[in-house]
């Protein structure tokens, strides 16, 4: 029966299900670049060329085994802009007896290939996504009856199924499940990134920067140098640099933020996993190796291992599990706007210029800059939920949804009341001063709560927690830290809340 098989932009495994069973007589792979997915919101151009150029190199691996490829590239004049359209254009032109897919990643995709049955009047087959270690049914029935959804105790299940850092006798390697309090070091002094690895740019990727050049470069981020992988077997030299490099050092400073390094010892493989490029057992088992081979300590593998088998698939357990009523959830009711300083207006918050700076040059910050500044910074100044995940969701080259909401919305903005996170992850400059050089950049002064040195963090901090009061007081984590609140007399606390009021405005101006 021939069949057209859709490869969407971050399926390029090629063990993929959607190209089970191909028939190469018979059977046509379809990928193609379509505006309307590039521009739904502003995507960074680094994250733009960067899935352009690895899907061409996959239809190119396609080809080359024989496979029957229609690849419909941005500036074919007869592209239609958008998946759907693409797909009916093929259909009319190929007329398959079916069409398969693999379950997209989103929502909002996999909503608009459900309704393809209906308009290309032909039968459209989707196959779940095996790249993933858990299935939406396993989290569903580890979800169902537990009253807090605790990526822990999930990711214990995983490590146990997948036999990863587990003894014979069912017990965790060293004794503990999470190693988590070894990995929270402030930086070293004169601490630097590992040397990183690039790649020679193949004519299909100059292309496809000259492209993305000509088209996108309004939008926020800088496009060149660009120095990404693009093909499985860049990708897999990327994996075994960061193993062998950079794996022993990742858990002691994973918490650490530096001035001028946005990179530390962060793997760097969160474009390629999620596009496809890199399955995440092949990650896991690769560092356990290295820990069983004496090359990495127990807390780095253990550390990184989590990310991926715990945090990884509870992240998309949870997206699944809740979608659709998840993406409307506000539970702190944040509404004020987006300051332009994510958008690199200039701002004298040395960490948020940082932040931002890494993540337009890079189209990449690390987590903690992710959650403990960006994040941080919209939580306690109550910015708009839905503009705060656009951003997220426009300047990471890591960015889906799937992965992106419950991150943004859950854990760093407190917005779906608790699943994620079990308190907000809310802090004042003091964290940011231990866990980081910036403040001594800065020009205001992280040990100052007030007047016009005084770290914005610092009011901000105390602003959130009385404006949502109510709510923490209730909280089973957040009255101890409203008891300090309690302690301050009046003046002081007049004083800090004027000095948040002032904060807001002037963020509002632009000129923070
Ligand atoms: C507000 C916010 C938004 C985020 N948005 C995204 C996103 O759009 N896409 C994305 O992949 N990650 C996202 N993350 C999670 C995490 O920050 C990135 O996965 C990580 O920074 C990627 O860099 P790395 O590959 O160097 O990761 P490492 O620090 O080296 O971690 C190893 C791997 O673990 C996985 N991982 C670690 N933490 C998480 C997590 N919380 N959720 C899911 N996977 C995780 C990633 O695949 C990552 O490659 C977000 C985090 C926050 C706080
Ligand atoms: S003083 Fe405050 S604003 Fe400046 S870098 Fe430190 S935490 Fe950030």
């Amino acid at each position: 029966m021939s069949t057209l098989r859709l490869i969407l932009g971050d399926q390029l495994s090629d063990t993929i299900t959607s190209l089970e069973h191909l028939d190469l007589a018979e059977d046509t792979v379809m990928l193609c670049e379509v505006r309307e997915e590039a521009t739904y919101v502003p995507h960074h151009p680094k994250k733009i060329a960067f899935l352009f150029s690895a899907m061409r190199h996959f239809a190119q691996d396609l080809a080359a085994w024989g496979v029957r490829v229609r690849y419909v590239p941005l500036d074919d004049p007869s592209n239609t802009s958008s998946l759907t359209s693409e797909v009916q254009r093929a259909v009319q032109q190929i007329k398959p007896a079916r069409v398969i897919v693999t379950e997209p990643s989103e929502y909002r995709v996999l909503a608009m290939v459900k309704a393809w049955q209906n308009t290309l009047g032909l039968p459209v087959e989707i196959l779940p996504d095996t790249r993933f270690l858990a299935t939406h049914g396993d989290f569903a029935a580890w979800a169902k009856d537990k009253k807090q959804l605790r990526m822990e105790f999930f990711y214990r299940d995983l490590r146990k199924r997948y036999d990863i850092l587990m003894e014979p006798d069912g017990t965790p390697t060293g004794g503990q499940w999470n190693y988590d309090k070894d990995n929270r070091k402030p930086p070293k002094a004169g601490m630097r990134s590992a040397p990183r690895i690039s790649h020679k740019k193949s004519t299909m990727t100059t292309d496809v920067l000259a492209l993305v050049k000509a088209r996108f470069s309004h939008h926020f981020g800088v496009l060149e140098p660009f120095y990404y992988a693009v093909t499985r077997q860049q990708a897999l030299k990327e994996l075994d640099h960061f193993i062998d490099q950079v794996l022993p050092h990742f858990g002691d400073y994973q918490d650490a933020m530096v001035a001028g390094e946005p990179y530390l010892y962060h793997s760097l493989l969160s474009s390629y996993l999620n596009a496809g490029l890199l399955l995440p057992l092949e990650i896991c088992q690769k560092a356990e190796g290295a820990y069983r081979a004496g090359h990495v300590p127990l807390n780095a593998a253990e550390g990184f291992i989590r990310q991926i088998l715990g945090w990884r698939e509870y992240i998309r357990g949870v997206y699944w599990h809740l979608m659709p009523d998840y993406q409307d959830r506000n539970s702190l009711n944040a509404t004020r706007s987006l300051p332009a300083l994510y958008w690199g207006h200039p701002t004298q918050m040395f960490c948020m210029y940082e932040a931002v700076r890494h993540t337009r040059d890079h189209a990449y910050s690390h987590h903690i800059q992710r959650l403990m500044i960006t994040g941080n910074f919209a939580l306690l100044a109550g910015l708009d939920v839905k503009q705060v995940q656009d951003w997220y969701l426009a300047v990471y080259s890591d960015a889906y949804e799937w992965v992106e909401m419950p991150n943004t919305l859950g854990m760093a903005l407190y917005g779906d009341g608790g699943v994620v996170a079990s308190k907000p992850y809310a802090a004042s400059g003091k964290y940011i001063h231990r866990m980081s050089n910036y403040c001594q950049h800065c020009h205001y002064d992280p040990d100052v709560m007030t007047g016009d040195r005084a770290c914005p963090f610092n009011a901000l901090y105390w602003d959130f927690l009385v404006r949502h009061e109510t709510l923490f007081r209730g909280h089973q984590r957040m009255p101890y830290v409203l008891s300090t609140w309690d302690k301050f007399p009046p003046e002081k606390q007049n004083a800090i809340r004027a000095q948040a009021a002032l904060t807001l405005k002037k963020m509002d101006e632009g000129t923070l």
